[in-house]
């Protein structure tokens, strides 16, 4: 760990924490209105790229802040659909992966929220080298930030859904999104951002309780119990109607519809008779079903289903009045699962 962590993270704070660091080293409140557009707008580099700060001010953040800027070690774009994905050096040296999507009703950028992963799912390149640590506050919006930067485009949507276990890492994400849906910042809509958890069933009920817009989706990707251990380790300690459960809790609390997103792995979870049982399970929810053909894990022997197979399961669960989709490939032509950019890179570092 470098000299920075013992530094003030000033990036991981809002406009009125920011404005008490500045009256404890002797500046006016104001001065927080100053230096945040910095920050979370123009998105400066250094505080030497801060014009209008006057230079004694400049030096005692230099003197007490650390400025965390993500810097981009890689970068892939689809030929297919434009989609990018990015590997970020953090300040300590750990990569994370995010990835803009380019949709048309605007770009949604995917961030990772955790270096790693301890949840273990079975499908998922994440889980390979378990969790080294989470993201901090402001290592989460830069990811956004930096994308903004490199493309010159507007973000509009962000799901939490790359490497890391969101709810894993709960005070700094749900700080995360505060900053990020702040109006003195992006001011991305909370509306347009999703959290996407494997299911730790009392976290989710803290976020209800939160009531923030954000759009909760569950991993649910098995209709049973049986069927959902064997994919995902954490549903041996939350069940799937205790998940579930908390999916209307989160429902009734924020008047958001939870999306359930759905991996279909061929063999294990993808045959009519999975989909009515899924359709049993949520039947009469006010949800939304996100059909996802697996990417193929080269360590682990999971295929997708055929198209015809994922239409059959759309069709059988559409039965129940389940209002779903299925995943448009993005960037199917680049490294598919997410981690696995991380793992690539790390794999050449290796070599070289
Ligand atoms: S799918 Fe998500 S929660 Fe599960 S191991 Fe991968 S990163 Fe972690």
């Amino acid at each position: 760990m470098g000299v920075f962590m013992e530094k003030a993270d000033i990036k991981s704070w809002d406009q009125k924490e920011l404005g008490e660091f500045l009256v404890s080293l002797g500046e006016k409140p104001f001065r927080a209105k100053q230096l945040y557009p910095w920050l979370h707008i123009k998105h400066a580099v250094s505080f030497e790229d801060m014009t209008d700060i006057s230079k004694k001010l400049k030096e005692k953040l230099i003197n007490s802040c650390h400025l965390t800027v993500l810097r981009q070690v890689d970068m892939q774009q689809s030929k297919l659909d434009g989609t990018r994905k990015y590997l970020f050096a953090l300040p300590d040296g750990n990569l994370a992966e995010s990835v803009l999507m380019r949709y048309s009703h605007g770009n949604s950028v995917c961030v990772s929220s955790q270096v790693g992963c301890r949840m273990g799912c079975k499908f998922c390149a994440s889980a390979l080298g378990g969790l080294v640590r989470g993201l901090t506050p402001a290592e989460l919006l830069e990811q956004v930030y930096r994308i903004q930067e490199d493309s010159g485009e507007r973000v509009s949507h962000v799901v939490v859904m790359g490497m890391g276990e969101p709810l894993d890492n709960y005070g700094n994400v749900l700080k995360f999104i505060r900053l990020l849906s702040d109006g003195n910042g992006l001011n991305i809509s909370q509306r347009n951002i999703t959290v996407s958890t494997c299911g730790i069933v009392p976290k989710m009920r803290k976020l209800a309780d939160e009531k923030l817009q954000v759009t909760l989706a569950l991993s649910l990707h098995a209709p049973t119990q049986e069927k959902r251990e064997a994919l995902l380790p954490i549903a041996k300690k939350y069940g799937i109607q205790e998940a579930v459960e908390a999916c209307r809790y989160y429902f009734q609390q924020t008047g958001r519809r939870v999306t359930f997103e759905y991996s279909l792995v061929e063999g294990a979870n993808d045959s009519r008779e999975d989909a009515g049982k899924l359709g049993a399970l949520l039947q009469g929810m006010n949800c939304h079903v996100n059909l996802i053909p697996v990417n193929p894990v080269a360590e682990r022997d999971y295929r997708p289903p055929n198209r015809r197979r994922v239409l059959d399961f759309k069709n059988e669960l559409e039965k129940y009045g389940i209002n779903v989709t299925i995943r448009r490939e993005m960037g199917r032509d680049i490294d598919g699962a997410c981690g696995q950019l991380r793992k690539r890179f790390s794999e050449r570092q290796g070599e070289g």
